[in-house]
């Protein structure tokens, strides 16, 4: 290397160490508000949060940087694209032009127009009063249609929305996605409901203490490779999961005593979060290119762990003794058959995070058509009821009866997150794809599961998936593990494989 060239991309590198560091303490803050924080700290800690992000902005946007980029223009030409100093330069410039792009008044506005969507879409809901919620949802999907205009470069203006979670994704792209799922998903939901197939999932709705369920949880996670030696696991409202470094995620879940799902199978989901981040090259460490690539890639890994492994017949062998140790009472007759088919019980639900692994795609589709529609201008925001009870009713064959049920239901579109919905759906089909081309690589995975094992599964993804970290866009790495692009293909096949065999349909 140049020796000039070395110094200037030292400095870029240091420069990036401290963003990566700003941001890694605001996770702190953020955890710490989700998790321990009493509420009288609330008001110190958004402003806090604030002054770290906006530090991150200004070092991300400065003179200092484009400065840097430009001095490394011509010698990055000259790399290997696929080494880390090249990942690092194409991430640097990426941030560095879309912060430019966008006005400081705008990102201030938006900032400040989330903070009052938010807390009158808290209100709507509780009421289940859209009307109330109308003037705001109005006011978020104008920004965005502002933001999208500083990207004029991009073909459809819900690209330039899509790009923040998923870089390179394209409205385009999604829509012949959610076109090849959407018939074949909606008759397999409906097929079922027309089964008179009726599973019984009374075992999992029984009463189960909070202290018994987090400790068997935790167990379940530690079954997956979370290691307390490099995370912990705590109680929150809404679970989430979040990495401080690559020795140290978080992960957070809830309890309901009455039903054994919500904190089980949310923590093995969050767990696949952490394993994720957990699984990125010791090498990136301190670098922002250390965490996972995008929102589709990182839900890939949550639903992976949850459900394909989680849920699995294969799984619910080593599971469910874990789980009889920790509830004798309620668990002790329960037969590993009878257990595999009430975690897979299929129900229709009007609330996505209730949903299904046969229906929850169609939530997430209603969410797509409709936001495009609005971004688009085809749909006016006062009509949203309508559209949402209209698409819900043709895709599931059920109808939300309030709005509280229906169009209000998600905290995303108050804190202008438009453009992210898909990332779960897309989760739901990557995990699927790394998952045959897993199974044609282990010689036999059921086995492993069955028996526990589960460090061979985890071994390959950190080897295909984890240790590239944010190295590769979502759309690069699903060709260089499957060797094409994103493919719904396995998915429809995982779900009518699994669940035409449950509900005897197909
Ligand atoms: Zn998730």
């Amino acid at each position: 290397m140049d020796r000039n060239m070395n110094t200037t991309f030292n400095q870029l590198k240091t420069l990036l160490q401290e963003v990566h560091d700003l941001t890694k303490a605001s996770a702190v803050l953020g955890w710490d508000r989700q998790t321990y924080m009493p509420p009288g700290g609330a008001a110190a800690r958004s402003r806090q949060m604030s002054t770290l992000s906006k530090l991150v902005h200004e070092r991300l946007t400065s003179d200092e940087m484009g400065e840097l980029l430009e001095s490394l223009d011509e010698w990055h030409r000259s790399l290997d694209p696929d080494s880390d100093e090249a990942a690092l330069i194409r991430y640097a410039r990426r941030e560095f032009t879309r912060g430019r792009a966008v006005p400081a008044d705008l990102v201030q506005e938006m900032t400040l127009a989330t903070g009052e969507a938010n807390r009158v879409w808290q209100q709507a809901r509780k009421e289940d009063d859209f009307r109330k919620f109308l003037p705001h949802l109005e006011k978020m999907f104008d920004l965005a249609r502002q933001y999208a205009a500083c990207f004029p470069h991009f073909e459809h203006p819900y690209d330039a929305l899509l790009d923040r979670f998923e870089q390179g994704l394209t409205k385009a792209e999604l829509t012949r996605i959610f076109e090849a799922i959407k018939r074949p998903q909606s008759e397999l939901f409906k097929a079922i409901l027309g089964s008179g197939v009726e599973i019984d999932d009374r075992m999992l709705r029984q009463h189960f203490p909070a202290d018994a369920q987090i400790a068997a949880s935790l167990e379940a996670a530690q079954m997956l490779g979370f290691d307390l030696q490099r995370g912990r696991l705590d109680l929150t409202t809404h679970p989430f999961a979040s990495a401080f470094s690559v020795n140290d995620a978080r992960i957070t879940t809830r309890v309901n005593e009455n039903f054994l799902n919500a904190c089980l199978f949310g923590t093995l989901h969050e767990t696949g979060h952490a394993l994720y981040e957990l699984g990125v090259a010791p090498r990136l460490e301190g670098l922002p290119l250390a965490r996972g690539t995008s929102s589709g890639v990182h839900e890939s890994q949550s639903r992976l762990f949850e459900n394909l492994i989680g849920r699995s017949r294969a799984f619910a062998r080593a599971l469910l003794p874990v789980l009889q140790k920790h509830f004798p009472a309620q668990l002790g007759d329960a037969s590993v058959e009878a257990f595999y088919r009430a975690i897979n019980k299929v129900q229709p639900s009007f609330i996505r995070v209730e949903a299904d692994e046969v229906s929850y795609n169609l939530h997430i589709i209603v969410r797509f058509e409709i936001e495009v529609a609005l971004i688009e201008g085809g749909l006016a925001p006062a009509d949203l009821p309508d559209a949402w009870r209209q698409k819900f009713e043709q895709y599931l064959g059920i109808t939300p009866p309030t709005d509280r049920e229906g169009v209000l239901q998600d905290v995303h579109w108050s804190w202008g997150l438009i453009g992210h919905f898909q990332s779960y759906a897309l989760g739901n089909i990557l995990a699927c794809q790394w998952w045959e081309r897993m199974r044609d690589d282990l010689p036999d995975p059921d086995a492993l599961m069955a028996a526990g094992n589960i460090t061979p599964l985890r071994e390959w993804l950190i080897e295909h998936v984890h240790r590239h970290g944010r190295k590769y866009p979502p759309q690069e790495l699903v060709r260089r593990v499957t060797g094409g692009p994103i493919d719904p293909a396995p998915y429809l096949r995982y779900l009518q494989a699994k669940y035409g065999q449950i509900y005897a349909v197909g």
